[in-house]
């Protein structure tokens, strides 16, 4: 049974930095139990004054790109800068499948023994809703616990892609040579999301195939639209194995974010997901309601067979229901 902190204690442990009181916190944060829920929105509120201060930058590619390699190079070159990085991470696969595509056991070794950075494995058994709120909530908690760089790992399953970007400040594409899009399992709409494409595994006798495979990208890109930033999407080459590439990356993001610092672009894109996060918390808040209702509980079952049959139409049996929901009362005072 886990035991639960004072709002001040863990308040004063995040701002203090202290990593264990700031998974502590964000496992309250992963709960969906109303204690947790309460408990949760008093330490954000503590913390709030402390939070936008990092640079948020999410990372996605296939399974096997490199990914976790890409995050302890990346990770390392960075608190050897001074920088304190914090890394989590988004898998819904891991509810789907009962197994991690991410697979937190082995990864990052050396970071995670890094005093300055912090790794946090992805949640299991939550929904892509419940991840998508948490996950948010745990970049707050990184940016009061001073990591200057918070780093969102994802990988493209379900809608985790479009997730990650729309709470992240730049999203990376780690690529590879040799493969066409299609086998990379490239969705649909992946590329007009991407702020940069790092072709990774550059080394070995393949960086050849990397080079072309960066003026293939980078000539594919020009037939896309002028990205909401107006900053050029860029495409370059690294190892991750081989810890090349790091510093043009990172030089690449710094520039990225003094650019749409001054443009503005930095602040009206977060100002736009934090409203993004509103609908999105009152849809998820109704419809938890509307199911909690009594009311509901006791009819849905022959509104679906009735949608079933092809009796009723969706909207229909939705509208009655819905209608039903209101009027019980339970929307106002539940
Ligand atoms: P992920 O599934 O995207 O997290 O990929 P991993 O980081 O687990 O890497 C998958 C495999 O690719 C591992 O065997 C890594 O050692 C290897 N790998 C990762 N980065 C590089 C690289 O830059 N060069 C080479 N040659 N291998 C790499």
């Amino acid at each position: 049974m886990r035991q639960r902190l004072s709002v001040e204690t863990y308040t004063k442990g995040v701002l203090a930095g202290d990593r264990s009181t700031l998974s502590r916190a964000i496992t309250v944060m992963e709960s969906s139990l109303p204690e947790d829920r309460k408990l949760a929105g008093a330490i954000l509120q503590n913390i709030l004054p402390y939070t936008g201060n990092s640079v948020r930058i999410g990372i996605t590619g296939v399974p096997g790109v490199g990914k976790s390699t890409f995050i302890e190079a990346f990770g390392s070159y960075l608190t050897s800068l001074g920088k304190r990085v914090a890394v989590l991470a988004v898998d819904p696969s891991s509810k789907q499948s009962g197994g991690s595509i991410l697979g937190d056991k082995t990864r990052m070794e050396k970071l995670a023994r890094d005093p300055d950075a912090y790794i946090r494995p992805s949640a299991t058994n939550l929904s892509l809703g419940g991840v998508a709120r948490h996950t948010r909530e745990a970049i707050l908690l990184c940016e009061a616990a001073r990591y200057d760089i918070v780093l969102v790992e994802t990988v493209g399953v379900g809608q985790s892609e479009t997730l990650v970007k729309g709470m992240t400040d730049f999203f990376l594409l780690l690529m590879l040579s040799g493969a066409g899009d299609e086998l990379q399992g490239i969705k649909k709409g992946i590329m007009e999301m991407v702020d940069a494409v790092a072709v990774n595994k550059a080394d070995n006798g393949n960086e050849p195939a990397v080079t072309n495979a960066v003026a293939e990208y980078r000539q594919a890109l020009h037939l896309f639209p002028e990205t909401a930033s107006k900053v050029p999407v860029q495409v370059v080459a690294c190892s991750a194995l081989e810890n090349t590439g790091m510093e043009l990356i990172w030089n690449l993001i710094s520039d990225y974010f003094a650019q749409t610092t001054k443009s503005g672009f930095l602040e009206q894109n977060r100002q736009f997901q934090r409203i993004e996060w509103l609908r999105e918390q009152i849809r998820q808040s109704l419809e938890d309601r509307f199911y909690e209702n009594e009311w509901v509980q006791k009819h849905i079952a022959s509104a679906d067979e009735a949608v079933r049959n092809g009796e009723k139409l969706p909207e229909d049996a939705a509208g009655e229901l819905i209608e039903m929901f209101l009027r019980s009362g339970n929307a106002f005072n539940g």
